[in-house]
């Protein structure tokens, strides 16, 4: 159990800023996974209150990535240490817990700390397929010779579509042939609170040392860099100086750095000196090699009529297909159907759209007020109270962007006098959201809430 919810934390990790992940996460238990239904223990009233409205979507994604059975989530308020000695043993049916300790053997998801590497990700475990064939001979001919040819090794691509598995496969390969190679992967989120710590305890020097003895340095999500000047320089010095030692630079991004606003125009074109490599969506056939690669991993039974059906029914991402698949794997073990006799008796809806489009106005309206601890009419009044304007001026976002509402529209929903006002707000929020990184871990977890 320990590990499952030390798996999850560490995926949570990835999408939140550093800051509210130890604020929120620190503490946190995993208690009970009894009959799907789950509980989370945390330190004290307050955090139950946040974390359900803010996080609860965010931990049973994470959860279910963790091949985690869900059917309720609650919190509840324990200390952590009282916690280990009275939590009990998961109580899945017994052919599941054999079935996610095969999945979790064959993920092997021990963390190498002092590489940031985790050696799940394996270049054989890489599906090649039409989608990511350039990106994936270039990360082969780094592995043969790192520095050399793709250095940079600029890598980009939407969210779930495998850069994390793929640079971190480079990392795990080169270390595979070489265990004397200095390899470090970090998000670049972390790299700037390191880099911030470490200059707060007189430590910079240090810092830049340790970055500069690497021989392969893997920065993955480089574009929450936005904004942080100090961060940017210091990486650019860093860059600087292992490209010319030769040193393998690797680096991943949802967007070309040339569309990433706030980063320097020397920084962004040396990025791609040697180029950018993008993964894109994969094709149907590329989703069907994908699936059939998981099953033959976990040594699972699956219809390849269910291989097509999910396939051709999850459009959004790689990381959405394994998870439903997964789903489908448990719900075929629960229920003692073949994955395939499942789908033909309807019990499977893998057709869901991700992001439901029947949200209705007054759906994001409560979920933003809420978010912010206001009442509707609090909030959709005419009060100026900063905190109070901004949860407004979000709301007024989201309706935009979320639901595409004409800004006249949205001035009736929010209760202000014109479209100029709501025209205003949106585009403040856009600006702030820039250079605003809690703004814009406030609008993700809004969204998450609105969706989730
Ligand atoms: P990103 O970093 O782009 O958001 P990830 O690398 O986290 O995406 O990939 C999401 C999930 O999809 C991971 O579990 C990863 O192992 C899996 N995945 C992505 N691409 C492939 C692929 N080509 N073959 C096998 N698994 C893949
Ligand atoms: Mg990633």
């Amino acid at each position: 159990m320990y590990d499952v919810w030390q798996n999850a934390l560490a995926e949570i990790e990835q999408q939140i800023s550093p800051a509210n992940f130890s604020t929120w996460f620190q503490d946190t238990s995993l208690i009970s996974t009894q009959d799907g239904m789950i509980v989370i223990g945390v330190k004290n009233t307050f955090y139950v209150k946040q974390l359900r409205s803010r996080y609860s979507s965010l931990i049973t994604t994470a959860l279910k990535n963790n091949n985690v059975e869900i059917k309720s989530l609650d919190f509840e308020v324990k200390s952590p240490t009282k916690n280990k000695s009275r939590s009990r043993e998961i109580t899945t049916p017994v052919d599941i817990k054999k079935r996610i300790k095969t999945i979790k053997d064959s993920r092997n998801t021990s963390l190498t700390t002092n590489t940031g590497l985790n050696s799940k990700y394996t270049i054989d475990n890489f599906v090649v397929g039409s989608n990511n064939d350039l990106a994936v001979s270039a990360a082969r001919s780094i592995i043969d010779s790192p520095g050399d040819r793709y250095n940079p090794f600029f890598l980009y691509g939407g969210s779930g579509l495998g850069k994390t598995h793929l640079v971190q496969a480079i990392g795990n390969e080169l270390l595979k042939r070489n265990p004397n190679l200095k390899v470090f992967y970090t998000p670049i989120s972390h790299f700037y609170s390191d880099f911030i710590d470490a200059v707060r305890a007189g430590k910079g020097k240090e810092f830049n040392l340790k970055f500069r003895k690497l021989d392969c340095l893997i920065i993955d999500d480089f574009q929450y860099i936005v904004g942080k000047e100090k961060s940017q320089e210091e990486f650019f010095n860093i860059f600087n100086d292992l490209y010319q030692l030769n040193k393998q630079i690797i680096v991943t991004s949802d967007r070309l750095p040339s569309q990433i606003k706030t980063v320097d125009e020397r920084l962004a074109n040396r990025l791609t000196w040697a180029g950018a490599f993008d993964l894109q969506l994969p094709k149907f056939e590329d989703k069907c090699a994908i699936l059939r690669a998981k099953a033959e991993l976990l040594g699972a039974e699956i219809e390849p009529e269910a291989i097509e059906y999910i396939a051709e029914n999850v459009n959004t991402n790689i990381r959405d297909l394994e998870g439903e698949f997964s789903t489908i794997l448990l719900m075929s073990e629960v229920r003692g159907l073949t994955p395939l006799e499942l789908i033909n008796k309807g019990a499977v809806n893998v057709n869901r759209p991700t992001k439901l489009p029947s949200i209705s106005s007054k759906q994001v309206i409560e979920k933003v007020a809420k978010y912010y601890q206001l009442s509707i009419k609090e909030m959709c009044g005419k009060s100026r109270v900063a905190h109070i304007k901004t949860a407004r001026q979000v709301a007024m976002f989201l309706l935009s962007k979320e639901l595409k509402l004409s800004t006249n529209k949205i001035a009736a929903e929010v209760g202000v006098k014109d479209h100029t006002t709501v025209m205003h707000g949106i585009k403040k929020i856009s600006t702030d959201l820039k250079l605003n990184f809690t703004l814009r871990d406030q609008i993700e977890e809004i969204k998450e809430s609105i969706y989730g």
